[in-house]
């Protein structure tokens, strides 16, 4: 094994930042091998040692470059393999699992070097639960590691083209519908909860989230209960993860399905009229009060109009 090296696989994610972290944590240097665009790989290499870019899929999934992606992780021999949880991704990953002999745990939150292995934090049963797990050996890890861009220096892109598996291409790519600017790369991000009596009350959180300059999201009951917010902008664990500067978590009790999506942000605000929310212990400031009265207010006073 070489404990030098953990290598990321890089399945077209523009931010590799936390995995290339994640994957630091379990060895010194970082070597990303990437399937996908060009810019996937130029992002790679503003954030780790050494790319090694495989190719642009084209016509053909991702998941057709597993064999070679596993050959190129295997004959390296490292010590950690880290990857994003995309389905590509994980997909990826479990071929180079199934090369090496190594178990693959997802949902990682947190991963700690140990003497013959590493010690891996990671969510289970839908995030209710979270374990730590010491793996021995080889940790091939699907990592939960928000979306930070590399803004590094970067290192040369070694091209070497890889063959994928014959006999499967794309027939037709349909862009998912998005509403609203893109929430990964936001950097406030604004979340209401069940706090909120009535869509048409969504106005005075679209006024603050404008006041701000942010993206609106919501926990999962806006979005799958009631329909008031679109599906795509709700966060957590079954939904998106952010890693804005700012989250505000308003109206929401702050369940660990939906505080695992913003593991990544700076600073959480939340907004609450129980005392006891459980949010209240996951934030950096907390705010006890009725939302109808606090975001207004707030709104007014960024010179917003509610
Ligand atoms: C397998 C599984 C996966 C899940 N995945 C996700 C996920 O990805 N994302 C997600 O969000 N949830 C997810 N959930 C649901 C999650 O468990 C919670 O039920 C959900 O996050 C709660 O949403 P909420 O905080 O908006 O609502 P609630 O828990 O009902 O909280 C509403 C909060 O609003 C406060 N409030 C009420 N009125 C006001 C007011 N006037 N002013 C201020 N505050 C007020 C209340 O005090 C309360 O704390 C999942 C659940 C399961 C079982």
């Amino acid at each position: 094994m070489n404990s030098n090296q953990s290598w990321v696989v890089v399945a077209d994610e523009p931010a590799v930042t936390g995995l290339v972290t994640t994957a630091r944590e379990l060895a010194p240097q970082v070597v990303a091998v990437v399937v996908g665009s060009r810019e996937a790989a130029d992002a790679a290499a503003r954030a780790a040692d050494r790319v090694v870019w495989l190719g642009e899929p084209g016509q053909v999934p991702v998941e057709a470059y597993a064999a070679a992606v596993a050959d190129v992780v295997a004959a390296a021999a490292p010590a950690a393999v880290v990857g994003a949880t995309s389905p590509a991704a994980r997909a990826l990953l479990g071929a180079v699992a199934a090369r090496l002999g190594a178990p693959v745990l997802s949902n990682v939150q947190q991963v700690e070097a140990a003497a013959d292995g590493a010690v891996v934090t990671h969510a289970v049963l839908g995030g209710l639960v979270e374990h730590r797990t010491g793996v021995a050996g080889v940790p091939v890890l699907a990592v939960d590691a928000g979306a930070v861009p590399a803004d590094g220096p970067a290192v040369t892109v070694e091209e070497a083209p890889a063959t994928p598996f014959a006999g499967v291409t794309v027939t037709q790519v349909r862009p998912r519908e998005r509403t609203g600017g893109d929430l990964g790369s936001a950097r406030t991000v604004v979340a209401i909860g069940r706090g909120l009596r009535a869509e048409a009350d969504l106005a005075i959180v679209t006024a603050l989230t404008e006041a701000l300059g942010g993206e609106l999201a919501c926990s999962r009951p806006l979005a799958e209960g009631v329909d008031w917010v679109s599906k795509d902008r709700y966060i957590g664990i079954s939904g998106q993860r952010v890693s804005p500067d700012l989250y505000l978590a308003i109206g929401i009790s702050g369940q660990l399905q939906h505080m695992v999506g913003v593991r990544g942000a700076g600073t959480v605000v939340a907004i609450n009229s129980d005392k006891d929310a459980p949010v209240f212990a996951q934030c950096d400031y907390g705010i006890v009060g009725d939302l109808y009265d606090v975001v207004p207010a707030l709104t007014a006073a960024l010179g917003g109009g509610a």
